[in-house]
């Protein structure tokens, strides 16, 4: 199947999540693949995403767990918390998983260039470091994204700012921390480091964190910023940052003034097509740098596809996996599908986490009409010894006249797992029936999900 013409069947930019997995289903249908990885396989994902992220939630959560313990009869000694300890097997671990990338994407055939690689045309690229060209017959476009900062001369003393990038690397915690917006970053962040016992201060410029996801769902993500210790600042954008002698000094809108030690942005991300050469390969970029795709992620070159955060889609790990590989099937594997963008189940890793599949009920309300709404909230069996008053929060949002579950969101321990499962049923197109048919799992929090019998009512003033 080799077209000699080319050196390569696929030539793919970028070793994250969805590169990876398209170069290595198209290189197991023995087409000829080369992968392009600028930095280090794996990716945001594996390298200074999700994985150490979520390690770095598990830290966070063992101190407030020793504590609660006592409630169950356990008495712990003097308790401190190691951090370069914590961060050295963090490491040992991403260094594991992405070794794991590289041997993978070899043994299924495909050969690895350690390179930054540019268009020069539509089939051909230029490897930056060792100044090769190489030429492919289609090309995969997986460079993924960046955090995003305003300019100096949008906000004067950015260059004080670090991003998401830089948590992984924090040697010594701070005492004092700012954390700038309202988004996954930001909020999960703000949990991690007031977990570890830095003053954590989070500005956001809008009114409730996490715009987008259910209203109920936003308020209890907000209120328990607080009860964990957050400072909040809402309705506030920043115009300054200075260094100082004891750090740094931040002068916000509404006169608020701080000092800090860190400040982290967590203020969106973009594209990396900077200096790429999109344009001499005829593919289109939106306002934003993204790459314009169709339903098949074809650009508007048409030997060349790009899938994951470099088309600013829905910016997840899974969703990258699937794009990349239903575009292998589709080109390489004789398998034309295409990934289906709707109820994508998501968890924010905030403490307790979010997990949420489908529509809230506001988007319900727009696009259905008549819904019914169950929702319940809960202080889960573990909390009730240990004196923990954080408190579970369900709802289901249920299109009224065929009583189809269109959404379900939780916050409380365990969400992730829990929506993993909701998101089947959900995908399936479940009935509230379905749910009431389903025998609970007792005793258990998940089990409220299908026990919640009394539609919701709002009170009327
Ligand atoms: P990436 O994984 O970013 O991979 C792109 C790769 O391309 C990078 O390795 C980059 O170095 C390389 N590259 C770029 N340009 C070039 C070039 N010209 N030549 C060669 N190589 C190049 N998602 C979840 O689902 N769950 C989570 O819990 C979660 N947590 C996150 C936490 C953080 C802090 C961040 C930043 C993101 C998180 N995400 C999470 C999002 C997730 O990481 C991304 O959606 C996912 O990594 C996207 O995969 P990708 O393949 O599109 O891009
Ligand atoms: P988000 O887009 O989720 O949030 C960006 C935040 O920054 C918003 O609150 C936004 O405010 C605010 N903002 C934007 N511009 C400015 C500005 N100029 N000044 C002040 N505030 C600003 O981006 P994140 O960086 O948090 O995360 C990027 C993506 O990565 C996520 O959307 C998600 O797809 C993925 N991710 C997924 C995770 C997971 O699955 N658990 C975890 C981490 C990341 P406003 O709300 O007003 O627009």
């Amino acid at each position: 199947m080799t077209d000699t013409a080319y050196d390569f069947d696929l030539f793919v930019i970028g070793g994250g999540s969805g590169g990876v997995r398209a170069g290595r289903i198209a290189a197991q249908t023995g087409a000829k693949v080369g992968v392009a990885e600028e930095y280090r396989m794996g990716g945001t994902c594996v390298v200074r995403g999700c994985v150490p992220k979520k390690f770095m939630v598990y830290a966070s959560h063992y101190g407030q767990e020793i504590e609660h313990s006592a409630g169950y009869g356990w008495s712990v000694g003097d308790v401190s918390y190691d951090h370069a300890k914590f961060l050295a097997g963090m490491h040992a671990e991403v260094d594991r998983l992405s070794a794991i990338y590289d041997r993978n994407l070899k043994s299924a055939g495909a050969e690895i260039f350690d390179d930054r690689a540019e268009f020069v045309d539509a089939h051909t690229l230029r490897l930056k470091k060792s100044g090769k060209t190489v030429t492919a017959k289609k090309i995969l476009i997986a460079a993924g994204g960046r955090p995003w900062l305003p300019s100096a001369e949008e906000l004067p003393g950015v260059e004080h700012v670090v991003t998401s990038n830089e948590m992984f690397q924090m040697a010594t915690l701070p005492k004092r921390m700012l954390i700038v917006g309202g988004g996954y970053i930001a909020v999960e962040f703000a949990h991690i480091f007031a977990g570890l016992g830095v003053e954590v201060c989070l500005v956001y410029r809008g009114e409730t964190v996490l715009r987008g996801f259910d209203e109920d769902v936003r308020l209890a993500v907000h209120e328990g910023l607080k009860e964990a210790g957050v400072r909040v600042i809402t309705k506030t954008v920043f115009e300054r940052i200075e260094k100082t002698s004891g750090g740094l000094h931040v002068k916000m809108t509404n006169e608020h003034e701080l000092e800090t030690d860190v400040v982290m942005m967590a203020v969106g991300r973009r594209a990396n097509t900077d200096g790429l050469g999109c344009e001499a390969a005829g593919v289109k970029l939106g306002k934003n740098g993204e790459v314009i795709v169709d339903e098949w992620s074809r650009t508007s070159a048409q030997n060349i596809w790009a899938v994951g955060d470099v088309t600013d889609r829905v910016n997840l790990t899974p969703v990258a996996i699937r794009e990349g590989h239903a575009f292998a099937d589709t080109e390489f594997g004789g398998k034309p599908w295409h990934f289906d963008h709707a109820d994508i189940a998501t968890a924010v890793f905030s403490q307790p986490e979010v997990g949420t599949v489908g529509i809230s009920e506001a988007e319900a309300r727009k696009a259905h009409g008549a819904i019914d709404i169950y929702k319940t909230k809960f202080r889960p069996m573990k909390n009730m010894l240990n004196g923990d008053q954080t408190r579970t929060f369900m709802k289901l949002v249920v299109r009224a006249s065929d009583q189809r579950v269109l959404g379900v969101h939780i916050v409380g321990t365990d969400a992730a797992e829990m929506i993993q499962m909701a998101g089947i049923a959900v995908k399936m197109g479940a009935t509230k029936d379905d749910f009431d048919r389903t025998c609970a799992v007792h005793p258990s929090a998940a089990e409220e999900l299908v026990t919640l019998r009394t539609k919701w009512v709002p009170e009327v003033a």
